[in-house]
């Protein structure tokens, strides 16, 4: 056996670039590199494309930028694609050993064989066909350029196949079962299980971390592990990520991608410390953790065998939780890109085509005091009026992207509501307008240095007190300057809004209720 195994903890991940990145991959990757670090290893990554037809360069890319935005680093990077030779090697080693041989079954055979099979209730696996042919019919079938796979021999099928899962102990399959198995359509496309096996040799993979779907692979992998001489990796198999119906979690659960959540505003930590959860439990009540606590803490001991469900509630808390964490400046910088996806402001003299993703937002921050032009109106703003506007609603963000719903009011001209809303509870239209009469004329009064939020609560509680109930006073505020029924405390949205625009709001509303 060809030893490749030092003592360095090498991990993998390794997607094959036919979709976006899947959470269940990303917590794969994450439970790979924790490790990896915990140790002072090396983790990789290997983009598994040898399927021409299902691999994208925009998946890719995808991958690539999700990993990268969630922190999860990695070393060494490989793509399957540029390293053929190397399967086409062992490919051929394997045929001149005869541990593999050529196959020209057709798929109509195989499919009818396989119908047969199961007709009888057998476990559907090749017959065999292929394995005894002569070479003079090889030679000749190679020679008319007949299409052919290349099957791995199973060479004792009463032999049984057992590794000792990390997570789970041991498991066990019997190789009669298995049946010999496709390791690449003609010389030159291997299929995942073979690459999977070399390369896992190849770079010196000491940690296989992967999901349990993987664990019918195991047997294959390590057959081909034996007949090519290499040492056998390590294996945990890590439990599903399961719906709240308990099954397999799948796109009719919501988002599924990472580049999905990113959109949505959900920040990389949030993620970091979700993911972490979807299988693994530190043994205490402990709930918060980063990216340098999981290196510190994690061990595969602690990661469970079932399912583990994924909970969106406890994401949408994890993430106001560190979107409280944020300084004002850095909260405003992670908003700024939703508003301008909103169509609401536009970066003056920054062109920014792709909006939340726009390389071209971030490198606005570097600027002292980036400026904004509002799209309705074209008035220009500039980032501590966008901070103030932010900073009002951080407490009761769940996710970024619910800030542009938010505060939409701040970059309308004009609002749109039904007149009925500037009731409060049992309030006549023209109690409704008296209000909005009196605001206009306290708040008139007002000059514009003293027109803050402090000021605007001192006075205008004293009127409300005056009232007896608040409401009256407060809410048709409220409707005048935002058009909504929830909003933050009119006082600080009005000390933002300025003293001209909320005496015109107020006068505007006066017209609507008359
Ligand atoms: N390309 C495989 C996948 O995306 C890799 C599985 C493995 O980790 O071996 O599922």
């Amino acid at each position: 056996m060809v030893n490749n195994q030092s003592n360095k903890i090498r991990t993998r991940i390794a997607p094959s670039p036919t979709g976006l990145l899947h959470i269940g991959t990303a917590r794969t990757a994450l439970f790979n590199y924790i490790f990896a670090k915990k140790f002072q290893g090396n983790f990789i990554l290997r983009i598994e494309d040898t399927d021409s037809e299902r691999s994208k360069k925009e998946y890719e890319k995808d991958i690539v930028e999700s990993l990268d935005w969630l922190g999860i680093k990695w070393d060494e990077c490989y793509r399957q694609s540029e390293r053929m030779d190397i399967y086409e090697k062992y490919i051929k080693k394997l045929l001149k050993e005869d541990k593999a041989y050529y196959c020209f079954c057709t798929e109509e055979e195989l499919e009818a064989q396989k119908q047969y099979q199961i007709s009888i209730g057998q476990a559907a696996c090749y017959s065999g066909k292929c394995r005894g042919l002569p070479k003079e019919e090889i030679n000749k079938n190679l020679k008319e350029k007949k299409p052919f796979v290349v099957r791995f021999k199973i060479s004792d099928s009463s032999k049984k196949i057992a590794f000792d899962d990390l997570i789970r102990g041991k498991i066990e399959f019997d190789s009669e079962l298995i049946g010999d198995f496709i390791i690449s359509k003609g010389l030159k496309k291997p299929f995942y299980n073979f690459a999977a096996a070399v390369d896992d040799f190849e770079m010196k993979i000491s940690h296989i971390i992967r999901g349990e779907d993987h664990i019918s692979n195991t047997p294959k992998q390590i057959l081909i592990q034996q007949t090519l001489g290499f040492s056998q990796p390590k294996y945990a198999h890590l439990p599903l990520i399961l719906g709240p119906d308990r099954s397999k979690l799948s796109k009719r659960h919501g988002a599924t991608a990472i580049s999905e959540y990113r959109e949505k505003g959900i920040l990389p930590e949030t993620l970091i410390n979700f993911m972490a959860f979807l299988g693994w439990n530190p043994g205490t009540e402990r709930e918060i953790y980063n990216i340098v606590s999981l290196i510190k803490e994690f061990s595969l001991e602690n990661v469970q065998k079932g399912g583990a469900v994924f909970n969106i509630k406890r994401l949408d808390y994890l993430n106001g939780f560190y979107i409280r964490q944020k300084s004002d400046k850095k909260i405003t910088e992670l908003c700024i890109p939703y508003l301008i996806k909103a169509d609401f402001i536009e970066p003056i003299d920054i062109d920014c085509p792709d909006g939340v993703n726009c390389p071209e937002t971030v490198s606005l921050f570097e600027e002292e005091k980036p400026e904004f032009k509002i799209k309705e109106g074209d008035e220009i703003i500039d980032f501590d009026y966008l901070k103030k506007i932010v900073k009002i609603y951080q407490e009761r963000l769940r996710y970024l992207s619910e800030i542009a719903e938010l505060t939409d009011f701040f970059f309308k001209d004009k609002l749109e509501y039904d007149k009925d809303l500037l009731q409060w509870k049992d309030m006549t239209d023209k109690e409704v307008f008296n209000t909005l009469d009196k605001l206009e004329k306290i708040l008139s009064k007002i000059e514009v240095k003293d027109f803050n939020k402090e000021n605007l609560e001192k006075i205008l509680m004293l009127e409300a007190e005056k009232i007896g109930d608040r409401g009256k006073l407060l809410w048709p505020l409220r409707v005048a300057l935002t058009g909504k029924k929830a909003s933050a405390p009119p006082f600080e949205i009005a000390e933002i809004l300025g003293k001209e625009k909320t005496l015109k709001r107020i006068g505007e509303a006066k017209k609507l209720i008359k």
